[in-house]
């Protein structure tokens, strides 16, 4: 998918003026990519139909070029094949995965064990796969590599009798994450088992495990289990080494279930949560500076609004959220020193003596705080003032990282804040970021 769309958005802003011409060339480039990517054909005739029509009816904002106007609006078309962001509730629940054979569910239900643990919720992962042999070793496995609770029957044939023996054994557990069995297609058998699991055990969350390479052959499966046990959220897995993962994405949107997570590798640690706007920012292979330029463009783009713009980022309200965001924006190679150096030196501690390597140290930096970020709740991030004792304790376990460093992070973040008081007053600095959009 990425290539080829990059190329599009290329040949958009080069390009020295746009007509209807421009934008037919444009739209066959567009399916051409997504074809390639396996969306389906419907879908991108219509997103095609709809950005000519309303390159032909609506006009860029006052101040926006046409160039970038056509580029938003083949983004926002993009973005609503992608479906809304939506993320899984960080609570004690109930969780059970469901899917086909070898789509990833027992992987996954080690993932999400992970997932929860790093942010301070005990896990208990319960076998209920009563027919594929080994898949009990292969779960208990899984939970000691990933440090959870583990539930299982080796000999007992009712899935309810486990799970609910399961549930009850594991009561301490926060999350509780049932794997269940698959068959190799969707049959009465299979579908009778998960109906009767979810209206016996009324687990929270029902989770759809498919795999990425099936590409948009996955719609009817999707439709079918939605129909039988309501899925509340898809998990995508083996999003690496396809290229097809528009083809999946696009079809369980079909669903209007929310894809909560997408699985990217063998290992444990290969798991995101699914963000469309990024994951189209990476596709279009556009900067992460210009996700964060997107938003000050989809508001207005005359020099004043964008001023605006800036001002609220540097403004008071500025969360740990905020901070990874502006890292993760500001880890591009080059653009960290870029900035520093449009910097008043002397305004940032040891700033005189900034050269390569402490930058390329500045970067390794932000790797190990990533990783405790990652680690924190939601309102943890968007609240750092109720970031406690204990809660460093549980963000130092979780993130594998010493309370120190935990604890040198969130000084740096009362010390950024600060900095982006100051800072909102340079203007050397407003305009560096300004030619970055
Ligand atoms: P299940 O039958 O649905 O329980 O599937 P498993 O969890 O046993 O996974 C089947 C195979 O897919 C295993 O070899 C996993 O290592 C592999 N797998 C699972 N998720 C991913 C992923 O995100 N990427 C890759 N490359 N392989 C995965
Ligand atoms: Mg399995």
């Amino acid at each position: 998918l990425s290539s080829s769309l990059k190329d599009v958005f290329k040949k958009i802003s080069g390009s020295s003026y746009i007509d209807k011409e421009t934008i037919k060339e444009v739209s066959k480039d567009i399916q051409r990519a997504l074809l390639k990517a396996d969306v389906n054909v419907k879908l991108v005739i219509s997103l095609t139909n709809r950005l000519q029509e309303r390159a032909a009816t609506e006009k860029p904002p006052a101040g926006m070029s046409e160039q970038d106007f056509i580029l938003k609006i083949i983004y926002e078309e993009l973005l609503s094949i992608l479906g809304e962001e939506s993320r899984i509730e960080l609570k004690p629940q109930t969780i059970m995965l469901v899917g086909l054979y070898g789509n990833g569910k027992t992987t996954t239900a080690g993932k999400l064990a992970r997932f929860f643990i790093k942010k301070g919720l005990s896990v208990g992962l319960i076998a209920a796969d009563v027919h594929r042999p080994g898949a009990y070793e292969q779960l208990e496995q899984i939970s000691k590599q990933v440090n959870s609770l583990f539930y299982g029957e080796k000999n007992e044939k009712d899935p309810v009798k486990i799970i609910k023996n399961g549930l009850d054994r594991l009561g301490d557990a926060k999350v509780k994450i049932i794997d269940t069995s698959g068959r190799d297609s969707l049959d009465d058998e299979l579908i009778d088992e998960i109906k009767r699991i979810k209206n016996e055990i009324k687990p929270d969350e029902v989770l759809y495990v498919v795999d990425a390479t099936l590409g948009q052959q996955v719609g009817p499966q999707a439709k079918v289990l939605n129909d039988a046990v309501s899925i509340s959220g898809v998990i995508i897995t083996k999003m690496d080494g396809t290229g097809k993962g528009g083809g999946a994405l696009s079809a369980v949107a079909e669903i209007k279930s929310p894809v909560y997570f997408i699985g990217t590798g063998e290992h444990m640690e290969d798991f995101e949560v699914f963000n469309p706007r990024k994951f189209l920012s990476r596709l279009l292979g556009m900067g992460d500076i210009d996700a964060l330029m997107e938003a000050v463009k989809e508001t207005n783009i005359t020099e004043e609004e964008a001023e605006k713009s800036l001002d609220k980022l540097m403004s008071g309200k500025f969360n740990l959220k905020d901070m990874y965001d502006v890292w993760e924006k500001f880890s591009k190679p080059g653009l960290l020193k870029k900035i520093f150096n449009s910097m008043p030196l002397s305004r940032i501690p040891g700033g005189d003596k900034l050269n390569d390597s402490e930058i390329d140290r500045a970067n390794e930096k932000l790797n190990i705080y990533r990783v405790i970020l990652d680690s924190m709740t939601y309102s943890e991030l968007e609240n750092p003032d109720i970031i406690n004792a204990k809660r460093i304790k549980r963000i130092s376990i979780g993130s594998g990282k010493d309370e120190r460093e935990v604890r040198a992070l969130l000084k740096e973040y009362n010390a950024m804040k600060n900095n982006m008081k100051m800072i909102k007053s340079n203007r050397n600095f407003k305009k560096l970021l300004k030619s970055q959009m």
